[in-house]
């Protein structure tokens, strides 16, 4: 089904493909409507779920931030 937090496409908010070798697929465009509405119920229950997945992985162009972050936290760490 692909409408879940569990799929990394749909987690990070993008349509499966054909690297995704995923069953009964409903996170394409085709399924737009399907699509719109589990996201819509998923904010629902969870207003952050999208958020907190950012946060935990970075986009990659944040990736300088990301290294920063990581001197911080090594420089804390030593
Ligand atoms: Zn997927
Ligand atoms: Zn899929």
């Amino acid at each position: 089904m692909c409408l879940k937090l569990y799929c990394q496409c749909f987690a990070g908010q993008l349509v499966c493909s054909d690297a995704c070798r995923c069953e009964n697929c409903y996170n394409s465009a085709e399924h737009g409507v399907e699509r719109r509405a589990a996201v819509r119920e998923l904010l629902c229950r969870s207003p952050h779920a999208f958020d907190a997945k950012f946060k935990t992985e970075p986009h990659p162009l944040s990736s300088s931030v990301r290294a920063r972050a990581q001197a911080q936290q090594n420089a804390r760490a030593l």
